[in-house]
């Protein structure tokens, strides 16, 4: 079956019961049983919810793993993966991690003893260096944010493989229309389907997929014993969403490339990061283990003082966090989604007080391009 096909008909098939095309809200938090320990499939909505496993049929269906999970957020998501973990393990993380994954590892899990260190994972050696005798992961997003680093997923899940660690990949950027971690030997997927494959502003959810039985059932038992499940109307949103992915990442990349060769060209702004380049250094790369480019484009423009110039101007690009959707995002990482990081260390890995981010959403390009035009001018 074809991706756009799958993200239409993966998962569960019609509902048995009524013909009804769409999964049902099924908003309940339990299930008479016949007689103690006889039931349906589903006994309480923290353990099971068939709203929620629809969704999560579809995800592993998308991305060609065993076992799919939904929770309340992508923080939920990453925070249940790390609770596969115990005192003393360590996680081997690229450096331009999320900012909420940099915070949950280094200011939470720090207090259970699960270390983690920031490496910048788009080279290999590095990663290979950086393995400690008590390293259980290497974690790596790709395409990272907002620097559009990418890392080899294959060559990394190669090296985690010899030294038998798991591989986890955030694939929020490339959503699994693009790119699928689980094909090039990643063990365990994850999402915040609050961006692209909710799509619409309107979601704040997290996906995971697992590529074996042993860890679908290890993730279950933390989920369940946790309970950051995503409700019915959530996972019926998602599903929804998730059918268009196809058409709208097809128009955000194509809006994207007609904007970075605009941006690319113009003098006013020092530096384009977009792995469609040609001149960006994993450009080739990415378009062996990617089918797509993306969304997301980054570039600076000077200054904090340029940077707050085009933010006030820009008409269709909304000064936002998050990205994704179908509206035009925009924001500045070093005073947004990247504030927390110290900005010694901030200027280290290339994130400036003139660095824009703009999420390309599906807007008419010709609208896009002017205003961008206007905003930019003297
Ligand atoms: C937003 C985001 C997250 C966190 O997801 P939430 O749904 O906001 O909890 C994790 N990783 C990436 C790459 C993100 O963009």
């Amino acid at each position: 079956m074809k991706k756009k096909t799958q993200l239409i008909h993966g998962g569960k098939p019609i509902d048995p019961l009524t013909g009804a095309v769409n999964v049902p809200i099924y908003q309940v938090s339990t299930y008479k049983q016949d007689g103690v320990g006889n039931f349906k499939g589903y006994e309480y909505s923290r353990t099971g919810n068939p709203t929620r496993h629809a969704l999560e049929e579809l995800i592993k269906d998308l991305e060609g793993g065993e076992r799919g999970f939904a929770f309340g957020s992508g923080m939920a998501a990453i925070t249940a993966i790390m609770m596969l973990f115990k005192t003393g393990d360590h996680v081997l993380m690229t450096d331009d991690v999320y900012g909420g994954t940099y915070r949950v590892m280094s200011k939470v899990l720090t207090r259970f003893g699960i270390e983690s260190t920031f490496v910048d994972t788009s080279d290999l050696a590095t990663i290979e260096n950086e393995i400690k005798p008590n390293t259980k992961a290497i974690y790596i997003e790709t395409p990272t944010n907002p620097l559009l680093k990418v890392t080899d997923i294959k060559g990394a899940s190669d090296i985690a493989k010899k030294h038998s660690l798991l591989t986890i990949v955030d694939n929020t950027f490339s959503t699994p229309y693009w790119q699928n971690p689980i094909e090039l030997g990643a063990d365990i997927v994850l999402h915040s389907a609050t961006k692209y494959l909710g799509g619409h502003s309107d979601v704040v959810a997290g996906l995971v997929v697992v590529n074996s039985k042993e860890l679908g059932e290890e993730l279950h038992f933390v989920q369940n014993s946790t309970g950051g499940v995503l409700g019915p109307q959530d996972s019926f949103l998602l599903i929804r969403g998730i059918k268009t992915l196809g058409v709208r990442m097809e128009e955000h990349e194509a809006n994207t490339v007609e904007l970075v060769r605009f941006l690319d060209e113009h003098p006013s702004v020092s530096k384009v990061y977009y792995p469609g380049l040609a001149s960006h250094p994993q450009h080739e790369l990415s378009k062996m283990q990617s089918r797509g480019f993306g969304g997301m484009v980054s570039f600076d423009v000077g200054s904090e003082e340029n940077a707050d110039k085009l933010l006030a101007k820009t008409k269709y690009f909304t000064l936002a966090e998050s990205l994704g959707a179908v509206e035009s995002l925009i924001s500045v990482p070093a005073r947004m989604t990247h504030a927390s990081i110290p900005r010694e260390r901030r200027l280290e890995l290339g994130i400036t007080d003139g660095l824009v981010r703009i999420s390309v959403g599906l807007e008419d390009v010709e609208d896009l391009m002017e205003d961008i035009k206007q905003a930019l001018a003297e």
